[in-house]
């Protein structure tokens, strides 16, 4: 009995939410007696196979075919459906990204079966109970999942992707789906790069500003200390209203979820659309006039003071404590 868990990839680079998936579904599949194995589709695909036997894939199916050339969200859906077939696969699971999400759901259509997304754990049984997020983390749902195939994707960042202490076999197994041309209808043939080396998603320290930066020009104080600690720039929606910052700086339920070792939120009230992108991060530090503000209250660390004098300050230290 299989677990099958969809790796995400742009032409041989892996996504880190794949490693995340991984590491959720091989401790689901120890506990539900089910071998763990890995698929990786398209172009390039064994390219990116090198991290998943460490990461607990017993096998790594790499599925080719001229449809699979380009991201197809109908001709993944298919391929992973015939594979879950011929694998006699019970279980199916990807990482809750737009695109695993979006892959699930094409094969929870072909199997005419139910789909849990986003799930944050999972008991298996008999009937399998599940917490997942709604309302972009918003909501807690407690759900309970009985199916010929439990189909599955786990929330990003509810898990932190490690390595297994014994690497798995990883085997290679190729295979060959069965395409026509109507599954290729919706086929991605180019992307526009608007982030590239660390990304708000990754980089381990993201200094954020809210409307309390008070101007464009303010984000240069930002910038400094981000650039300090080797981190990047995020905001919140108001900084982004204001036209001040692109969307692809904002944190939150309409923006980019984070999960840094240290976020540092300067002049951010903490509103619960600009929490549920943050929460995950592993230190918060809150820099606010206001004593009482929502990320104060939930930060683990907090300076009550104005943030054009506590930026540059902090950004002074570390330029002096580096020599
Ligand atoms: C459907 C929906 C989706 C949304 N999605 C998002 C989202 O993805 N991300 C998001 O961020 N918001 C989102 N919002 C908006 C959210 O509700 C808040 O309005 C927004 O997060 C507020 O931004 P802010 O904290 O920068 O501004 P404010 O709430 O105005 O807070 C400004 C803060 O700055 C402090 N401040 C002022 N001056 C200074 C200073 N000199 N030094 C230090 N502190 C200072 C103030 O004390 C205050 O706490 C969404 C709202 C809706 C309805």
């Amino acid at each position: 009995m299989t677990l099958l868990i969809l790796c995400d990839h742009d032409r041989g680079t892996l996504a880190e939410a794949s490693l995340e998936a991984l590491t959720f579904g091989r401790d689901l599949a120890q506990r539900a007696g089910l071998s763990c194995e890995a698929v990786l589709i398209g172009e390039d695909a064994e390219s990116a196979a090198g991290p998943l036997a460490a990461h607990g894939a017993v096998q790594v199916h790499l599925a080719s075919h001229v449809l699979l050339t380009d991201y197809g969200p109908e001709a993944w859906g298919e391929t992973l459906t015939q594979l879950t077939r011929s694998t006699g696969a019970t279980a199916v699971m990807a990482c809750g990204t737009d695109r695993g999400n979006e892959v699930i759901a094409h094969v929870a259509a072909r199997l005419d079966e139910p789909f849990v997304a986003n799930c944050t754990n999972i008991t298996p049984g008999d009937t399998w109970t599940m917490t997942r997020v709604q309302w972009g983390g918003s909501l807690l749902e407690d759900a309970t999942l009985d199916a010929g195939h439990r189909l599955v994707t786990v929330a990003h960042h509810a898990v932190e992707a490690t390595p297994t202490e014994t690497p798995a076999d990883g085997a290679l197994v190729q295979f060959t789906p069965d395409l026509v041309a109507e599954a290729a209808r919706t086929v991605v043939k180019d992307r526009v790069v608007l982030t590239q080396g660390i990304t708000l998603a990754t980089s381990p320290v993201v200094v954020g500003g809210g409307r309390g930066v008070g101007s464009e020009d303010g984000f240069a104080q930002l910038e400094d200390l981000a650039g300090a600690l080797g981190g990047v720039v995020g905001c919140s929606r108001a900084v982004t209203n204001n036209g001040w910052r692109p969307h692809s700086d904002q944190v939150g339920q309409t923006g980019t979820r984070i999960a840094p070792d240290i976020y540092i939120a300067a002049g951010i009230s903490g509103a619960i659309q600009h929490w549920v992108g943050a929460m995950a991060a592993k230190n918060i530090l809150a820099v606010n006039t206001d004593g009482e503000a929502n990320m104060v209250a939930k930060a683990g660390y907090a300076v009550i003071g104005d943030l054009h004098k506590v930026l540059p300050a902090i950004t002074e230290e570390i330029v002096l404590r580096r020599g």
